[in-house]
């Protein structure tokens, strides 16, 4: 079945107690047995839910995983996922990555003897030369955040599979729709469903997919045993946002080719981020590894900081926030919001200068988004 097919029907069979087509919120903490020999499928919520497993179920199909486990947010799904890690093991990562995957790995596993390597640009070789004896993990990001870099999942994977390093992707700006990077041969996907799968700015949520036995395992004791669940109300949110998640990224990315091309020949601006522009120079790589590119772009304003500040200041449809891939457009200063709590070295590393502007291309009209974009950007200083 195609992809619509299964996000509007998996796991989401009418219910066989009343005939609800949409999955009820089992709003319950604990479930009765009928004797003390029984041990049911449900029992406590904490180790699962019907709700919850609809979702994770759900999850698992559109990302054509074997398994799916659901996690309070996008975080918490990182930090189960990083649970195959113990102590003296070493992770290769991408530098430009979410700043709270960052702050995992060095406020949180680093203290825990954990080392992360962070290669300086994403292509394989780089990857490759980063790895050590003691490397288990490679961490991708693709597209990453800001900047909307490219990583070669395929390749990145073949090396892996001659050692026993495992390979995690973080898919939360393609979502499944775009990209499947298990498909692609990584073995654990990491999302912050929070974000497209949700789709609607108003619930946080993780998840994380994979096809191996033996990670799920580890991953699922670890929910289990943490306990940073979703609660079946956000379950049943983010199950709804999938429901539509074909058409909205369609949309989410028409949109923001269309506004890529516009802003790539404005005169107030030094370069746009996308990888579905000509220019970008891993495009041909994101057209062998992706469907589409998504509703994310990143522009360098010629003026530097003061130019954001007033192209922030007078958007009138972009809200001023945080997160990304709602029906709503959001805007943001990289260097002042989502990277904020980094030093200025930190972010210097990370080619996260004063002048980026990060925008998540929402579902309105990319007319009326056009013109926004143009009168904040008129006046500004270059
Ligand atoms: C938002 C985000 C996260 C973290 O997700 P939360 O739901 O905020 O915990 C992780 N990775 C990426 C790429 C994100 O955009």
């Amino acid at each position: 079945m195609h992809f619509e097919t299964l996000a509007i029907h998996d796991g989401q069979t009418p219910d066989p107690a009343t005939g609800s087509v949409t999955v009820p919120i089992f709003q319950t903490s604990t479930f009765a047995r009928e004797n003390l020999d029984q041990r049911p499928e449900y029992f406590y919520s904490r180790i699962g839910n019907p709700t919850r497993q609809a979702l994770e179920s759900s999850i698992a199909l559109l990302e054509n995983a074997r398994f799916g486990l659901a996690f309070a947010s996008g975080v918490a799904a990182a930090m189960a996922a990083l649970q195959i890690l113990r102590p003296g093991d070493h992770i290769v990562s991408g530098i430009d990555i979410y700043g709270g995957t960052y702050r995992i790995f060095e406020q949180l596993l680093r203290p825990w003897g954990i080392a992360i390597t962070y290669a300086q640009d994403e292509t394989t070789e780089n990857y490759a030369r980063c790895i050590k004896p003691e490397t288990k993990l490679i961490w991708l990001e693709s597209p990453s955040n800001p900047l909307l870099r490219i990583s070669d999942i395929r390749a990145t994977a073949a090396i892996a599979q001659a050692t026993n390093i495992k390979i995690a992707v973080d898919n939360t700006f393609a979502s499944p729709y775009f990209q499947r990077p298990l498909d692609l041969g990584a073995h654990i996907v990491i999302h912050s469903t929070t974000k497209y799968l949700g789709g609607h700015s108003d619930v946080i949520g993780g998840a994380v997919a994979t096809n191996d036995q033996s990670l799920y395992t580890t991953i699922r004791n670890y929910q289990a045993a943490a306990g940073a669940i979703p609660g079946p109300w956000d379950c049943w949110l983010i199950m709804r946002g999938i429901k539509t998640l074909k058409i909205r990224m369609k949309e989410h990315e028409s949109s923001a080719i269309h506004l890529a091309r516009i802003l790539q020949t404005h005169p107030a601006i030094e370069s746009v981020w996308y990888p579905g522009l000509p220019s970008h120079p891993q495009h041909d790589l994101a057209k062998q590894q992706m469907n589409g590119f998504g509703g994310m772009l990143t522009i360098a304003l010629k003026g530097g900081a003061p130019a954001v500040e007033h192209l922030l200041g007078k958007l009138k449809l972009f809200a001023l926030a945080d997160s990304l891939g709602g029906v709503e457009s959001l805007a943001a200063s990289p260097s002042k919001m989502t990277l904020g709590a980094l030093t200025p070295e930190e972010r210097r590393k990370r080619n996260c200068t004063d002048n980026l502007v990060r925008l998540s291309i929402g579902l309105e009209h990319p007319g009326d988004l056009e013109s926004d974009l143009r009168q904040a950007l008129a006046g500004i200083p270059v």
